[in-house]
């Protein structure tokens, strides 16, 4: 057993690759959170966690002055136990995006140095299910992006051999996003899946109309159809729509996938690692969903969801959006359209620490230490 002596927190600002916009936002900077753990023995993990460009400071101020500190003279193998501790010292902040995404950065270094002290890649040290997994890509199918763009990108991805695409939808009028997909089925064909998303744009009746129109278009999954919070409009939606509802990305507790799934209001689960607070609720959530015949499709993070849904039995296809290639020694591991995780000990992301160095945030870098 070690314990815990150092943490250190930084945080760097990414830019995306491409422009992507949604029906609620553009997503311009990717605010990522590090927390590196050393322990007694010398030895480190580093976890991370990220926001779409609003909080980021808040992450690394609820990190440095609350969570850090209880870290110090740990056993870093007792990560339930701190997971729990943490998350009561934060009960009042406590369920919400800043304190799940701050837990996370902790939570996920904390099973990096656990990997690495086993010796065992995550894929296998959280489960071993299954050598890869097929992905699908949201890169080419922005709000913002013509339908001529749409269907070249999809056929891109399509010879590449990935699974499926994503099209963001929520043009003004419902028959702007249905001649868009239907130019995008014409060209890939009826084998090839595409899933839509929301991105939680809707009211009922809107979401049900879409719904409707999604159903002639053989979409495998309507993504964030509505509000988060609004889980019974999401049951109410489910029992109607012809189309799997998928949800996750937006929920930041084990318990708020329960409310989904005990009602039946979704039928695909993205849950985000970042998101619920670390790899420790992650799992929980992928087992639960396991229990009720449910399949995994996290969203977004795939250079760490990619060892996850590796780990477990449930999960059916990886979310393509590369987002660490600035601060990345390594690459998704890509073979005819299947991920296969990386085999390192650890979480396998190999990280440039001279980039990382160079893009941190001014005031961002903060060293806890035993007896500092
Ligand atoms: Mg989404």
């Amino acid at each position: 057993m070690a314990r815990i002596v150092r943490v250190e927190i930084r945080m760097v600002t990414l830019v995306p690759l491409v422009k992507r916009v949604d029906a609620i936002q553009s997503f311009v900077a990717q605010e990522t959170p590090f927390v590196t753990i050393t322990d007694t023995d010398g030895a480190s993990g580093t976890g991370y966690s990220y926001t779409i460009g609003q909080g980021g400071p808040a992450i690394v101020s609820l990190l440095r002055e609350t969570l850090a500190p209880l870290l110090i003279g740990r056993e870093a193998e007792e990560i339930e136990r701190t997971w729990r501790d943490l998350l009561f010292a934060t009960h009042a902040t406590a369920v919400g995006a800043i304190t799940s995404l701050a837990l996370a950065a902790v939570d996920t270094a904390l099973w990096d140095l656990r990997c690495k002290r086993a010796g065992l890649p995550l894929w296998r040290l959280a489960g071993g299910a299954k050598p890869s997994i097929p992905l699908y890509s949201t890169e080419g199918g922005w709000l913002h992006i013509d339908t001529a763009a749409l269907v070249e990108d999809a056929l891109a991805v399509q010879a590449q051999g990935f699974a499926g695409s994503k099209i963001k939808v929520g043009r003004p009028h419902l028959a702007e996003d249905a001649a868009r997909l239907a130019a995008v089925r014409a060209a890939v064909g009826d084998s090839y899946r595409l899933m839509v998303d929301a991105n939680q744009a809707f009211p009922f009746h809107e979401a049900l109309l879409r719904a409707h129109m999604l159903a002639d278009h053989g979409i495998t999954w309507f993504e964030e159809p509505m509000p988060a919070d609004d889980v019974t409009g999401h049951a109410r939606l489910a029992a109607a729509s012809r189309v799997p509802v998928a949800v996750g990305e937006s929920l930041y507790s084990p318990g708020q996938f329960k409310d989904y799934i005990a009602l039946g209001a979704c039928s695909i689960v993205q849950v985000d690692v970042a998101r619920v607070g670390g790899i420790t609720p992650w799992l929980k959530v992928a087992h639960m969903a396991e229990a009720h015949n449910l399949a995994v499709c996290p969203h977004f993070l795939m250079e760490l969801h990619v060892s996850l849904v590796c780990a477990i039995p449930n999960s059916w296809m990886l979310e393509y959006i590369p987002q660490l290639d600035a601060i990345a020694t390594t690459r998704l591991d890509i073979r005819t359209g299947q991920a296969h995780p990386p085999e390192t000990p650890g979480l396998g992301i190999g990280w440039d620490e001279g980039a990382i160095a160079r893009m941190t945030v001014p005031g961002s870098h903060h060293i806890i230490s035993e007896g500092a």
